[in-house]
């Protein structure tokens, strides 16, 4: 009688262990993934960004995963407060183009829509559209002001350990957001299995997000293969429209996923196809993570008005 009941015992452990790790998994590049675009990006830091942060690859690649480890129900209000940052389904939003810079213009916008939706509103609430751009460009922010920080106490000659702590910690954080940029599911309503027409016969089932990022991933990649892939990072002039720009050429890639699907590339041996795709969006992820950093340290260099005009959200 024995015997049975513990086979059962493990076997629905075992089950309940696919479901945790496939829930994680779900969310974003896997464990690897994440860790080698942080990776990545930290071994291209240019001599003429800080050297602590330029030492600090090993910090930055471990951060490269965090944001997905706030997303256990243990910690309810963190997960359920940050989950839908990962993401952001672009075809919700075809109408709303340029995007706001403001995360509560966006929610305007949205509920805006909401109210003259009457087939499923609710597919425009901020937390089903997903927040993508708005937290990447405030923890951007973040890492700007930091940088601006560590400026004004080298100037005075201050101690700067403390904040260059901060700033470690928003260059790997910053990543995690960049990092999912790049991973065509996460920018699309098909991000688990096609919904709606399929003249193609695209896969229905929900396992394709985990299979790429994670299974395929963790099984055919390192960091080593996409590494020559990341040039020299550029200052770009407009962070948000560029990175809104990047979010679009990675929507632009769903199908490409559903056709290495498709044609058996993400599982077994894989393809040389797969491969070619999969290296170029790390890289991908890799290059936006560099060049943003690099123009958070430009720009931090720029004087700031001291007392900035109070807009309605300061009130
Ligand atoms: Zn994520």
């Amino acid at each position: 009688m024995r015997t049975p009941r513990v086979r059962r015992g493990l076997v629905s452990l075992g089950l309940t262990a696919l479901v945790v790790l496939q829930s994680v998994g779900a969310g974003a590049w896997g464990n690897e993934g994440h860790t080698y675009v942080n990776r990545v990006a930290a071994e291209r830091i240019p001599a003429d960004m800080p050297r602590f942060l330029r030492r600090a690859v090993v910090e930055i690649a471990y951060l490269g995963p965090e944001p997905d480890r706030w997303r256990s129900s243990t910690e309810f209000a963190l997960k359920n407060s940050q989950e839908p940052d990962h993401f952001i389904d672009l075809e919700r939003v075809s109408w709303l183009d340029p995007l706001p810079q403001g995360r509560y213009e966006f929610y305007g916008k949205l509920y805006e829509k909401r109210a003259a939706t009457t087939d499923h509103p609710d597919d425009y609430l901020p937390e089903h559209v997903g927040l993508q751009p708005y937290i990447t460009m405030e923890v951007y922010g973040r890492l700007k002001a930091a940088f601006r920080e560590y400026r004004q106490l080298r100037t005075e000659h201050k101690p700067t350990a403390a904040v260059q702590q901060a700033i470690i910690f928003y260059a790997g954080w910053l990543g995690h957001y960049v990092a999912d940029g790049s991973q065509p599911l996460h920018t699309t309503i098909q991000y688990n299995g096609w919904v709606g027409p399929n003249p193609k016969g695209y896969t229905t089932e929900h396992k394709i997000h985990a299979q790429f990022e994670t299974a395929y991933v963790a099984a055919h990649i390192t960091a080593r293969d996409f590494g020559q892939l990341v040039k020299s990072p550029e200052r770009l002039d407009d962070p948000f429209a560029r990175y809104v720009a990047y979010l679009r050429e990675s929507n632009g890639l769903v199908e490409m996923v559903y056709e290495l699907d498709k044609a058996g590339s993400l599982t077994g041996n894989g393809s040389p196809e797969a491969f070619e795709f999969t290296t170029h969006r790390l890289a991908a992820g890799s290059q936006m993570l560099l060049d943003l950093w690099y123009t958070a340290w430009m720009e931090s260099a720029l004087p700031v008005a001291e007392h900035p005009p109070a807009t309605p959200a300061t009130k």
